[in-house]
């Protein structure tokens, strides 16, 4: 499939009064047309900062794009103007967050926050942005949708109101759908009920999706592509079948063999040992070096290349990987 967005060398800063933290810290890959494409990694990794730098969402300090760019469909992001900007995020690219409580409007009705982004990008009119709403509360699986269409955001369950957040979003009929944890405060059964929604949705009206999650029970599910986020980096993309039968980088590989402790406050799911590195002192070195047991000397001095070795689709950072001599 074509590429519909191309993280170049992206580099993401925030300025603190203790130094520049490299929250996305030149970062590459790809996301094509119609594909899910999961960013996978630990709280803090740089992976809802990646997808709001897509959406041009860190512009005010403390936050600031640094380099790379950012292609959607071939043009870069990064160049457009607020309102170039504007236009794309109501009609090509939408967001859902973890807490749909907070992206709701709680003093206006369900009916109201879908028709309204209707009227306004979409040029509909009042009669026909209700009928549409209510076809796309009725997409979202949702009973009844006049009924919920006059409803308050307070009257819905977490689950429905993730449904609407669902309708809202593809209301702009978007290309790509950022969605980042959006079933982490959901309860089990009703997380897998809204992965059931997104899976047929993407069948169905043939959306990409970047789904930014850290639970890897959601990856196996929905990805077709992943890409392993750790302290600002990718250190390994592959298809996912490719991934779970072929881990490469040994954080990968811890990964996928922790037992998962569940704890959603602080997104600790993995029992690796060791801290993720304080971002404010990153060197150019492997940023796994000290939580990894196959460390080397040149891993503590020299950035290991973020590269294929082998099967072109299935790239990884690690020296492990690289032939002596190479460095
Ligand atoms: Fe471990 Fe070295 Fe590979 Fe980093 S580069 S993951 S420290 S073996
Ligand atoms: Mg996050």
């Amino acid at each position: 499939a074509k590429e519909l967005v191309q993280f170049r060398n992206l580099e993401t800063h925030f300025h603190t009064s203790s130094g520049v933290v490299k929250a996305v810290n030149d970062v590459s890959f790809s996301i094509r047309e119609g594909e899910t494409l999961c960013v996978v990694g630990e709280s803090g990794c740089g992976k809802s900062v990646t997808a709001m730098s897509l959406m041009r969402l860190v512009e005010t300090p403390p936050g600031k794009i640094a380099g790379g760019e950012i292609l959607f469909e071939g043009k870069d992001l990064l160049k457009l103007s607020k309102r170039e900007m504007a236009r794309i995020r109501g009609n090509d690219i939408s967001i859902i967050f973890q807490e749909p409580m907070s992206s709701l409007n709680p003093v206006l009705t369900v009916g109201e926050q879908i028709t309204e982004p209707l009227m306004l990008h979409m040029l509909m009119s009042k009669k026909e942005a209700k009928k549409r709403a209510i076809e796309l509360i009725s997409m979202v699986g949702i009973p009844r949708p006049e009924k919920i269409f006059d409803s308050y955001p307070h009257e819905l369950s977490g689950g429905m109101r993730q449904r609407i957040m669902i309708a809202i979003a593809l209301s702009c009929d978007p290309k790509l759908l950022i969605a980042d944890e959006p079933t982490t405060a959901l309860d089990v059964t009703i997380q897998a009920q809204i992965l059931d929604l997104m899976r047929d949705l993407k069948q169905k009206l043939n959306t990409a999706i970047m789904l930014i999650t850290h639970d890897l029970g959601v990856v196996a599910e929905m990805a077709d592509y992943v890409v392993v986020m750790y302290a600002g980096k990718v250190i390994e993309e592959a298809p996912v079948l490719e991934l779970f039968k072929d881990p490469r980088h040994p954080y990968t590989k811890g990964l996928l063999k922790a037992k998962p402790v569940i704890n959603k406050k602080t997104e600790r799911l993995y029992s690796i040992p060791g801290q993720v590195p304080n971002p404010i002192e990153l060197e150019a070195n492997c940023h796994f070096h000290d939580r990894c047991e196959f460390a080397m000397d040149i891993c503590r001095q020299k950035q290991p290349p973020f590269r294929s070795h082998g099967n072109e689709k299935h790239k990884t950072a690690c020296w492990l990987y690289e032939k002596e001599g190479d460095a």
